[in-house]
């Protein structure tokens, strides 16, 4: 089971278009990175689970019945005392505007919300930056990251949410550092790479066994060690890209499951090149679709021959 940590939350998606400010009427959807990336997982035929945490709240039953819908196990405490996350979104035009809320049920993940035990057994634990902004799940996350870090393999979407961090961006990249220190499957986008590399952080120079830079409609780079591959794009006419860079990643962590490569070391050429056609189509076909939970069932996407391959190669 791959076991993903972090928010899950309602998004509310404009139905107009222009800035926030104007919006009349919003549509909800489950989201949250963390939990689009576990949803992916399953829908790939992996076994997935998401540690979170939710309100006792209307909201916090919608998102536990869709994800439980999902087959995702879920390792979700109800807290009486915050509410269920939710976050404004306006996801048309070039710069997407959002509004995350303070004092929400993933903020307050506290130790003795984890199950440690479940965790050190599982094939590979994945994360991403939201938990650091606040406490307790500051601590909390960075607790379990530090006592899982060379016993399971550790992935991380680095996905940068800079409204969380107004008047505090240098903590952000300290932590963002320290993240990248303690994992070993890295993913960012283009934009979030330029962005680090501008303020002193350089991603390229840590020792991952795999990073993957996703390149929006240009496709993606992966790098492991020396290698380094570039992927050209899977063709599509994208609907809705929300959610491409979180099924991306889920077919990238599905990939390397499926190749039997999630401890590995390293990866040669060959799999890379395997594992990152995988996870551009994946993430392209769920620009055809609309909403965050939007990457394809494992058996509509094995009917495509280069998939066939590489699910095939591991079940041999
Ligand atoms: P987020 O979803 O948070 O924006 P991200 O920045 O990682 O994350 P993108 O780089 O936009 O997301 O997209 C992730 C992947 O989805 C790309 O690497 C690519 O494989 C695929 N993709 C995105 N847009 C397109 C497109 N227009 N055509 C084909 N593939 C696309």
């Amino acid at each position: 089971m791959i076991v993903s940590i972090g928010e899950t939350l309602i998004d509310f998606i404009a139905l107009q278009e222009g800035p926030l400010k104007g919006v009349k009427s919003f549509e909800k959807h489950p989201g949250g990175a963390p939990a689009n990336v576990a949803v992916g997982l399953a829908r790939l035929g992996v076994e997935s689970g998401l540690v979170s945490k939710v309100g006792d709240d209307p909201f916090g039953d919608f998102l536990l019945e869709r994800l439980r819908d999902e087959g995702v196990r879920t390792y979700i405490p109800r807290d009486p005392e915050r509410h269920t996350g939710v976050v404004f979104v306006q996801l048309i035009g070039a710069k997407p505007e959002f509004i995350l809320y303070d004092g929400v049920a993933y903020f307050n993940l506290k130790p003795g919300d984890v199950e440690t035990s479940l965790l050190e057994n599982v094939e590979a634990v994945h994360f991403g930056t939201v938990l650091f902004a606040r406490e307790p799940s500051r601590s909390t996350i960075f607790g379990l990251l530090e006592e899982l870090s060379g016993k399971v393999p550790l992935s991380y979407d680095v996905n940068i949410r800079p409204d969380l961090w107004r008047e505090r961006e240098e903590k952000m990249l300290r932590d963002i550092e320290k993240a990248l220190g303690l994992a070993d499957i890295v993913k960012l986008g283009d934009g979030e790479l330029a962005y680090l590399k501008g303020n002193g952080v350089e991603v390229e120079d840590f020792d991952f066994k795999l990073l993957a830079v996703t390149l929006g409609e240009k496709g993606s780079e992966l790098m492991s060690g020396s290698i380094r591959v570039h992927i050209p794009p899977y063709r599509v006419e994208p609907v809705d890209t929300t959610g491409a860079g979180d099924a991306f990643t889920a077919a990238l962590l599905a990939g390397l499951h499926y190749s039997n490569l999630l401890g590995a070391e390293g990866i040669d050429e060959e799999h890379l090149r395997k594992i990152g056609r995988f996870a551009n189509l994946v993430a392209a076909l769920s620009t055809t679709l609309r909403g965050a939970w939007s990457v394809p069932k494992m058996e509509e996407v094995t009917l495509m021959k280069e998939v066939r391959d590489l699910y095939q190669r591991s079940r041999r």
